[in-house]
């Protein structure tokens, strides 16, 4: 007898001919995750990855496991023959071991027989073993095939597997197996929100941060790297381009009709990421943009902020409720941060009445009175790049 940690994919095993690079790559990221723990094995079998733990506790291995990108669930089972005896006291053990847990009166055993040559099938085993656990706990457990306090599972494939939890992962593609994309990371909520769900479905992350240094201060900056941090916990490391705006806003500023002043740097920031993100081999951007949320949010602004660029641009979030966004900022842990009070690179000049619905030859036009190359060039001159890790 032995212990495990069994890892369900889910989505990974509807993949054809390309599943073995996908299960390749999410045992690499486990082997990533869990590297502080030199004892463990793994391997592939029956459409899942096990862990084998050899003296390793199983609690933090399973919590560090459950929230890579590509997991759908995660138990710590005992592995052991497929002798029914041994099954039994498998059973029998994770049993004990959950009423010390926690307060539990009623249970059921369910079995899944995956070797159909085993001379009982899966009723028969999960009514034997229930059998089994009965007459060990009698007058402390009943069974309730219903709604029971405690499930004991059985699966009998070439070894049996016997678990009571079931830990929940996030689901998606393994991290880095869908290219690679460029996040315009503001300090707020949302766009940390929407770079996590990219990387959960398999984009390698790098962010870029604009900020209007003296008018924004290093405090604004740190926060930016801190949203970075958390989400490198998923990312293993992402590297976070800091780019200064103030001159590119100086200029709008002085040339430009003050309506148009967020839709015209939203424009430069798109200028500006498309060729970061083509000097990096990153194949998309990613915004935290939500349809009219702010004005320069609304479909016309949408529209305009679009046109600067040729590269995709994904907006995950783009038809997102914003407390469902808050809920998920929460959940990947990003929500206190964003909430810390520094000043944005886009509040330090906001317009009183912004244009929410400009159109793209108006602004076109304005955006011809200010040197736009030279502007771009000197911004990107002065590019600061860091690499955040956990
Ligand atoms: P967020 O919570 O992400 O800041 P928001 O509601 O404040 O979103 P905007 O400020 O209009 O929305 O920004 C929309 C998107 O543009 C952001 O989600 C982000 O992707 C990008 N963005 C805005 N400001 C910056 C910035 N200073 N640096 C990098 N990207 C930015
Ligand atoms: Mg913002």
């Amino acid at each position: 007898m032995d212990h495990v940690i069994i890892v369900r994919y889910g989505e990974i095993s509807l993949k054809g001919r390309n599943r073995g690079f996908f299960e390749d790559k999410l045992v690499d990221n486990l082997k990533l995750r869990l590297q502080e723990y030199p004892n463990l094995t793994y391997y592939k079998k029956d459409s899942r990855i096990y862990i084998e733990l050899n003296g390793t506790p199983a609690e933090p291995v399973l919590t560090k496991a459950a929230v890579v990108f590509g997991v759908v669930s995660v138990s710590p089972a005992t592995r052991c023959s497929t002798q029914f005896d041994e099954i039994a006291a498998a059973a029998v053990a994770e049993t004990e071991n959950a009423m010390k847990r926690g307060k539990i009166k009623t249970f059921k055993a369910q079995a899944k027989r995956g070797d159909k040559k085993y001379p009982l099938d899966s009723q028969e085993i999960g009514r034997e073993i229930g059998a089994c656990i009965l007459r060990r706990f009698d007058g402390q457990l009943t069974v309730d095939v219903h709604n029971p306090d405690l499930t004991v599972y059985v699966e009998v494939r070439d070894y049996a597997y016997v678990y009571s939890q079931k830990v929940p992962g996030y689901g998606g593609l393994p991290y880095g197996t869908s290219g690679k994309g460029l996040l315009l990371l503001s300090g707020g909520i949302d766009s940390p929100v929407a770079g996590w769900m990219m990387a959960k479905r398999g984009l390698i992350l790098e962010a870029i941060h604009f900020h209007s240094y003296p008018f924004t201060s290093e405090r604004a900056k740190e926060k930016v790297e801190e949203l970075a941090r958390i989400l490198s916990l998923y990312c293993r490391r992402i590297k976070l381009y800091h780019i200064n705006l103030l001159e590119i806003q100086t200029a709008i500023r002085e040339k430009c009709p003050e309506e148009l002043f967020t839709i015209l740097s939203r424009r430069f920031m798109m200028f500006i990421a498309a060729r970061v993100a083509a000097h990096n081999h990153c194949e998309a951007l990613i915004t935290g943009e939500n349809i009219s949320q702010v004005a320069s949010q609304t479909l016309q602004s949408l529209h305009v902020t679009n046109a600067a660029v040729d590269i995709p641009v994904f907006r995950p979030l783009i038809a997102m409720d914003k407390m469902d966004i808050i809920n998920m900022a929460e959940k990947i842990g990003t929500y206190e941060t964003s909430i810390l009070p520094y000043e944005d690179c886009c509040t330090v000049f906001l317009p009183k009445n912004p244009a929410t619905k400009p159109r793209l030859e108006k602004v076109l036009q304005h955006e011809a009175a200010l040197d736009k190359e030279a502007l771009i060039k000197s911004a990107l001159d002065g590019l600061e790049c860091k690499i955040i890790t956990p």
